[in-house]
């Protein structure tokens, strides 16, 4: 299907594609250093964080999104060659049988694919019972095609071996698209996107823009950054999930695709700073840009920065199916996102709130 947001999608699909399990960043953060360093000299801190510093001047701003993702790790292999994992982050028990992973040995860039088998309903002894049963995490096996475990251990998979669910691209009708991963590659790409669009003219805040580790995790990495560079701002870069679709009901979190991008005001651990709303609300305006407001479930990397007194506000795309294989988000939404961060980046050396 052809979009007038070409460009968008070729680096939102090329950062999607690259795997990047929480705790197992290296790929992806490569990946994001080599698009950014013709603008500066990138820094990657103890944690895996990845961070440029743009701009000079009196207020310190920071832009952040995390480049983890969810999925599974490697906790043993079986006698017989099959494989036992564990969560990484919060994937969904029900999204998890039938599918085909890759496994990456050492977090090497060859991935070993592997299925998550499914009991045939042929075989069933209970049928309706066992069909009604969502398969638990801690009862799936990874099948590799090898019989014991040494053949699997051969394949180079050990304990800690990170695994993602196949990740499939489309494009859908009213320039939508569809993929896991969007949370928060959508969020990466527009750091991307926004330090390529300022680099060239300059602005007059310091503004560091920071890729983070392990926020699936619990934020580790932002807390990191947040204690390390200590900003005036910050503003986190992640996904919103709706409540737009027929089996949600839609007061849980109000937004919708198509309707612009969001600001997180109120969300399961933060309440964000209301003066950079008004101001980014003001912005907003002045460029035409559509913006909805949430309170809803969740958190972002803003969160943690927060805890360091830093005036935060997480501004988001809006997603529908947040952490399945099958996340959904507007093109249209992400290019005003891109030019709102631009916006900001260029006027927020004048904002008095903060
Ligand atoms: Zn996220």
């Amino acid at each position: 299907m052809k979009s007038e947001f070409t460009e968008h999608l070729d680096l939102l699909r090329e950062l999607i594609l690259v795997p990047g399990v929480s705790g197992w960043e290296d790929r992806i953060r490569e990946t994001i250093a080599g698009k950014i360093n013709r603008y500066g000299d990138p820094n990657v801190d103890a944690l895996g964080n990845l961070t440029l510093t743009i701009g000079d001047g009196d207020k310190h701003v920071l832009f952040i999104a995390h480049m983890d993702e969810i999925g599974l790790v490697v906790s043993h292999v079986e006698d017989d060659g099959y494989i036992r994992v564990r969560k990484v982050g919060g994937i969904d028990d029900r999204v998890l049988v039938g599918r085909t992973v890759d496994i990456y040995p050492g977090g090497s860039s060859d991935p070993v694919p592997g299925v998550i088998g499914l009991k045939p309903p042929h075989l069933m002894k209970d049928r309706m019972k066992e069909m009604g049963q969502v398969i638990k995490v801690e009862d799936i096996l990874i099948d590799v095609g090898t019989r014991s475990r040494k053949e699997t251990e051969n394949l180079g998979i050990t304990k800690l071996s990170p695994v993602i669910l196949r990740k499939h691209f489309s494009v859908l009708a009213n320039d939508l698209v569809a993929t896991r991963g969007l949370d928060d590659r959508m969020g990466c790409a527009a750091l991307i996107e926004t330090v390529e669009s300022i680099a060239a003219e300059g602005v007059s805040a310091r503004i560091t823009f920071a890729w983070s580790v392990q926020e699936e995790l619990g934020l580790r990495g932002a807390y990191a950054l947040g204690n390390q560079i200590r900003p005036d701002i910050a503003i986190a870069i992640d996904s919103c999930t709706t409540g737009d679709s027929p089996q949600v009901d839609f007061h849980l979190s109000a937004v919708r695709l198509n309707e612009g991008p969001v600001l997180r005001m109120f969300d399961r651990m933060a309440f964000a700073s209301r003066g950079l709303m008004k101001q980014i609300v003001e912005t907003a305006r002045h460029a035409s840009i559509p913006l909805q407001v949430a309170v809803t479930g969740g958190t972002t990397d803003g969160a943690a920065i927060q805890t360091f007194g830093v005036a935060m506000i997480p501004l988001a795309v809006p997603i529908r199916y947040v952490h399945s294989p099958t996340e959904v988000m507007s093109l249209r939404d992400y290019d005003y996102l891109v030019k709102l961060l631009t916006l900001i980046a260029r006027n927020v050396a004048t904002w008095s709130c903060c």
